[in-house]
Formats: C-alpha cells, sequence, structure tokens
C-alpha cells in the first residue's frame, strides 16, 4: 500500500488482491490459482464458499439480518444450546470477534468473584508469547511490547509469567487473583503446543485456589486441532472459554462459553453487544457446526492431519538447511524454521501457496479442514519446491 492509500498503514500487506474462492484454492481477478494454506488465519476451516455454509447464509439473508438482542433470536438459542451439548459449558454469549470474546471471558471472570463478595480478586495472569486480541484490554493480556507500545500505560490487572513455568505462576498467583488466560497452542506465538500435563497442573492449581481457568480458543477451536476443541487433548475443561474464527467459517463471529457457576454474575444489563449473535452471524454458525459435528468428521481431520504431518516431517529431514522442526496438532501446524520465516513464506508466494508467518521464527500451515489428499500433496510439493529454492540461494 502506497501512502495514498486512502485506508489506514496498520498492515503490511503482500500485492495479492483475490476475486473468488473455492474450497482450499484462492483465484486472483486474472484467474492465478493460490493454495491457501493460511484460510484467513484459521478462519476459513472449511474452505472458501463452502455450498453449505453459501446456502444457509443466503437463506438467511432473504429473511432477516439483524434485530436487537431486546428480542428472541431462536437461531441464537440454537447455536449455543448445540455449543452447550458439544462442551463443557452452560451458557454461551456471542461477540462479533476474538477480542470481544475475551474480553466478555475477562468480565465474566471479574464479576464471579464479585458477586461471590471477593471484588478484591480481579487480576489475571497470562502468559508470554500470548495473542489474545487488539483492544486495550487484550493487548495488555497479551503482553507483547510491539503491541502495546505508544496507547499509554498498559491497562492494569494483568500479570504474565513465562511460558510453560509452573513456579513463576505459582508464585504470580495472589489474593487478588481472579483467573489463568491461555491458549492450548499459542498461535501468533508460533504453534507453540502447551503440554497436557501442563494443562492438567494449570486447572488444578485453578481448583486449589479458587481461581476460574479461562481458554482462548479462538484460533485452535471448532475442529482444527483434530477435536472439537484443543483441550479435549488433554482431559480437562476451562471454567470460561473465548471462541471465534472458524465458528463462523468466515462470516465474523465469536462467542464466550462458561459454565452455570463462572457466568453466575453475568445478570441482566451488565454486558451487552448490538450485532453479538445476529441472525446471519447465527446462520453462519450453526451451519459450521451442521457440518463439523457431524459423525466421523474429526476423524477425517486427524487422518488428513497425520498425512500432512508425516509429509511435513520429511521436508523437515531432508531440507535441514531451511526447516528445524515441524509441531502442533492436527491441522494447526507451524514450521519452524532455520531460514527466516517470511522468506519461506515470500518463496511459497512465488510457488502460489498461501501460508501464515508467527512468532519463534514459524510458518503457519492452516490448511481447510476438509482438504483433500490430493490438494496436500500439492502442498507438499509447493512445499518442497520453495525449500530447494530457498537452499539453492543460500548456498
Ligand atoms: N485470540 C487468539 C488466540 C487469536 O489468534 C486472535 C486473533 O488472531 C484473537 C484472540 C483475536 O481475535 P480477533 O482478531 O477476532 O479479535
Amino acid at each position: 500500500m502506497t501512502d495514498q492509500s486512502p485506508l489506514y498503514n496498520t498492515y503490511a500487506r503482500s500485492e495479492f488482491a483475490f476475486d473468488h474462492g473455492e474450497g482450499a484454492w484462492l483465484v486472483d481477478a486474472r484467474g492465478e490459482r493460490y493454495l491457501d494454506f493460511g484460510g484467513g488465519i484459521a478462519v476459513n476451516a472449511l474452505g472458501h464458499a463452502h455450498p453449505h455454509l453459501v446456502a444457509a447464509l443466503q437463506e438467511q439473508a432473504a429473511k432477516l439480518w439483524h434485530v436487537s438482542n431486546l428480542y428472541e433470536i431462536p437461531e441464537q438459542t440454537r447455536l449455543a444450546g448445540r455449543l452447550v451439548d458439544a462442551t463443557f459449558a452452560d451458557r454461551v454469549f456471542f461477540t462479533n470477534s476474538g477480542a470481544e470474546a475475551l474480553e466478555c471471558a475477562f468480565k465474566t471472570a471479574r464479576r464471579y468473584h464479585y458477586a461471590k463478595g471477593n471484588p478484591e480478586r480481579w487480576r489475571i495472569i497470562s502468559f508470554e508469547g500470548a495473542f489474545h486480541g487488539r483492544t486495550i484490554a487484550t493487548i495488555a493480556a497479551g503482553g507483547q511490547p510491539k503491541y502495546l507500545e505508544g496507547f499509554g500505560p498498559k491497562v492494569d490487572g494483568f500479570d504474565q509469567v513465562p511460558f510453560g513455568d509452573l513456579e513463576a505462576l505459582k508464585q504470580a498467583i495472589s489474593e487478588e487473583t481472579a483467573a489463568l488466560v491461555i491458549e492450548p497452542i499459542q498461535g501468533e506465538g508460533g504453534i507453540r503446543v502447551v503440554a497436557s500435563d501442563f494443562m492438567r497442573a494449570l486447572r488444578d492449581l485453578c481448583d486449589r485456589n479458587g481461581l476460574l481457568l479461562i481458554l482462548d480458543e479462538v484460533q485452535s477451536g471448532v475442529g482444527r486441532t483434530g477435536r472439537f476443541f484443543a483441550h479435549e487433548w488433554s482431559g480437562i475443561g476451562p471454567d470460561i472459554m473465548a471462541v471465534a474464527k472458524a465458528i463462523g467459517g468466515g462470516f465474523p463471529m465469536g462467542a464466550c462459553l462458561a459454565t452455570e457457576e463462572a457466568a453466575s454474575g453475568m445478570v441482566p444489563g451488565i454486558h451487552g453487544t448490538t450485532y453479538g449473535g445476529n441472525p446471519l452471524a447465527m446462520s453462519a454458525g450453526n451451519a459450521v457446526l451442521d457440518i463439523v459435528l457431524a459423525d466421523g468428521f474429526f476423524d477425517g481431520v486427524n487422518d488428513r492431519a497425520n498425512r500432512l504431518k508425516q509429509g511435513l516431517a520429511s521436508l523437515v529431514d531432508r531440507y535441514p538447511g531451511v526447516f528445524e522442526e515441524v509441531r502442533g496438532q492436527g491441522l494447526m501446524l507451524g514450521l519452524k524454521c532455520v531460514v527466516s520465516n517470511v522468506a519461506l513464506v515470500r518463496q511459497l508466494y512465488a510457488n502460489h501457496m498461501l501460508t501464515v508467518p508467527a512468532g519463534d521464527n514459524v510458518v503457519r500451515i492452516l490448511p481447510p479442514l476438509v482438504i483433500t489428499d490430493e490438494e496436500i500433496g500439492v502442498a507438499l510439493d509447493r512445499l518442497e519446491a520453495a525449500a530447494a529454492e530457498l537452499s539453492q540461494q543460500s548456498e
């Protein structure tokens, strides 16, 4: 983007402009096809223009776009009920984005302690490398200097400890602590998987200290890791969970899920949103669940993920000058690079494949959950071509 652009200059955009999408492919105005392994950053879980989602939105668009939350929205109640049936949760609040789902999660945790007569318990502990969004509170929770700089004093109430450091976490808990917030797999942070025993230790620590466990599954949720939500791999459940991205299949929406107990402070008038839970978003969300909650869907994701991960592991073995390791769970994968991750993303552009860089010099590999075997083969060929080109350049 040049200085003449009418847009805020906040994104370092590439030169691509896509005209339409078909499944795992994005097509530009000249008809050039790109294999999309970024998926709008883990949003287009069912690929582009999935016929079931298109039909659901078209049907809803002809009926009703928006009504206020002053009225019953039957599709909202239905989607909430389906989420409750399929998860740890008893209650759902719908939002428009991930950051808003986190804001709701933080408010829910603080109100829980307030309603229990402990208003002094309002601080929330997070982990280094976290990303929880770009609002004033979520940049404080994420704690990353690059996102906090220039926005005044960091909002108080968020304490941060090193990733995976249980002792530091125990030290950080005080009489003012209300909750912990963690991504089961850090996305922006570089596809860093939280070990299952660490997840169980967190649950235990929360139970023993009367804290609420908030999971940020904005990126890892809705089938991405081969289970409905990533925390299911560890066998524990949270008290509160933020969801967004894939839940709308590309339509902007998010949700905050909570147990009855954790949500007990959220009484009438205490929180609200104009658009959250509107009929269009709810029709998209219900259509996504029709597919991901169908029998055998997650088994299929795991099969595809195993195939892809094996192929990536073989590339890592064969191109040690380009890749250090493959990591992640299900179809939330990362290639930790030896070369610069941005150089690999660019080389993949040249091979008509789209991926997304992350922290820790990682390239994120986030194909649609419905990727075919043939497309996995194409992706591995293109990754190999890019790796060979980068190897040659560095010789
Ligand atoms: N939490 C996580 C783990 C995310 O990956 C993101 C976005 O990338 C967010 C929160 C913020 O979501 P949104 O951009 O929809 O506000």
